[in-house]
């Protein structure tokens, strides 16, 4: 592919000061590029000459006027030995904006191109050194917020869901096969044994894809962070439990209702659960324009989020706003929350002792019931976790939408084979199955795919 053809240069550190900031080449002219710009402290004669994977430490030097930029340690990675599978130059030099910069002009002046956002993976998966879904693990792994969302990314990274849909796709080839055979001889129907035999691939199959499917709906938290909404009228101890979950004064705490009109939205670990929590503005009825504003976010929060805290005051009696509040999170995933457990009890809402929905009782002055909270969170958005994580999971939308429409593309073709339905349409549906899974591992792709993939990567990765 002609996109490999040229050599690409990126910072690939992050901005900012740090020790160390590293300028990445690849491509077929980094050895070339390198050995204008460094001037080795020992090594005497041609870089190119350099066994691969040595580091070297030497000068970084303007070829303008022969100045020295830095003070660099250079790694020299010589494809297909490399992350890319490219001819790969690494320039480590002290960790300033200024001098990374620097370093990555001169080595664009030498003939590299800027690389866009994931090009280096993107070259490494066109090169074959990794399928699609370990290329998606490498951003999930750099992006993990927790370290269960590390652990699930490296072990995507390592291939564990690239195996599992190799072993899948290759029993779905074999099935097909079977029932192609018998379209090639038209003379013979599928024999009843045949039949049987592809019935049974079929089923295991698609069972195996719907089960990996399912794993999205709590693995994804991990991706994406749970986004946990604090909802309840004005004065409730909203923004309170907010400061209090994160442990520092994030929002403003004041006595005048309806002080918080924006969304605040923060990221949480909880026991190693990556929870967004957003504190909304206070519910309640407003003529104020900008509270009116504030108030329909924390309605469409309400409706974006994956779980709610309903949040009461116990200390005074509840009203109208607070059971309009009760009906309009009924059916959701919601916990009821009674704070200010520190004043004496005024009032408490029957109807949760009586129904199914969850509840803790909190004081955001004492921090009582505060790890019960926590843990309610876990427990209800983690129901089958536990389990889950011994096996293969998947946290990515595009991964979930693809095994859907293998397992759904199986489901039509079996349906044709119990139905006796014509052999050419058993396999159409499951050459349907075999696409889409070859879409997801990568074995088949369009641009348009992959720029949607790695356009949300970070430059220099
Ligand atoms: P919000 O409008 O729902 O965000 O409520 P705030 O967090 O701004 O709190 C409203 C008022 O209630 C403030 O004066 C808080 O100090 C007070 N408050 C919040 N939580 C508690 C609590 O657990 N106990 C007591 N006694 N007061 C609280």
């Amino acid at each position: 592919m002609s996109s490999t053809e040229d050599t690409i240069a990126a910072v690939a550190t992050a901005a900012g000061q740090g020790g160390i900031g590293i300028v990445r080449i690849s491509g077929p002219g980094s050895l070339a590029i390198a050995g204008r710009i460094f001037a080795p402290r020992k090594t005497s004669g041609n870089i190119s000459d350099l066994p691969s994977h040595t580091v070297v430490y030497g000068h970084l030097i303007d070829p303008a006027d022969g100045s020295v930029v830095d003070e660099v340690l250079v790694s020299f990675m010589r494809g297909p030995r490399s992350y890319t599978r490219e001819d790969v130059v690494e320039i480590n030099s002290h960790g300033g904006m200024v001098i990374v910069r620097r370093i990555l002009t001169i080595v664009l002046g030498q003939g590299a191109r800027l690389a866009e956002p994931g090009e280096f993976t993107k070259r490494a998966f066109l090169n074959g050194r990794i399928g699609l879904t370990q290329a998606e693990a490498v951003m999930d792994l750099i992006a993990a917020r927790t370290e269960e969302g590390r652990r699930i990314a490296v072990d995507q990274l390592r291939g564990g869901l690239a195996e599992k849909l190799d072993t899948l796709r290759t029993s779905l080839i074999d099935a097909c096969a079977l029932v192609e055979a018998y379209i090639d001889f038209p003379e013979d129907e599928i024999e009843v044994k045949t039949s049987g035999q592809v019935l049974g691939v079929l089923d295991s199959v698609r069972a195996q894809l719907q089960r990996l499917s399912k794993t999205y709906d709590e693995a994804r938290f991990f991706r994406d962070g749970l986004a946990v909404a604090i909802v309840g009228r004005p004065n409730v101890g909203k923004s309170s439990l907010l400061n209090i979950l994160l442990a520092r004064e994030r929002a403003i705490v004041t006595e005048i209702p309806g002080t918080t009109r924006d969304l605040i939205e923060e990221p949480l670990d909880l026991e190693g659960l990556p929870v967004r929590i957003i504190d909304t503005a206070g519910i309640r009825h407003s003529d104020e324009r900008i509270e009116r504003e504030g108030i329909q976010r924390s309605i469409r929060a309400i409706e974006d989020s994956d779980c709610i805290l309903a949040v009461f005051d116990s200390s005074v009696p509840q009203n109208a706003e607070d059971r309009e509040l009760l009906d309009r999170v009924r059916g959701r995933n919601v916990i009821l929350v009674f704070n200010k457990t520190d004043l004496p009890c005024e009032s408490f809402l029957e109807e949760p002792l009586r129904s199914e929905i969850p509840w803790v009782r909190i004081s955001t002055r004492t921090g009582e019931g505060l790890d019960q909270l926590k843990a309610l969170i876990v427990s209800t958005n983690l129901r089958n976790w536990s389990q889950e994580r011994e096996g293969v999971v998947i946290t990515n939308l595009r991964q979930k939408h693809a095994i859907d429409r293998t397992a759904e593309a199986i489901g039509r073709s079996s349906e044709a084979l119990r139905a006796d339905r014509p052999l050419e349409i058993v396999s159409l549906e499951l050459r349907d199955g075999l696409a889409a899974i070859a879409e997801l591992t990568g074995a088949v792709t369009t641009e348009t795919i992959l720029d949607r993939i790695f356009s949300e990567f970070c430059i220099g990765k």
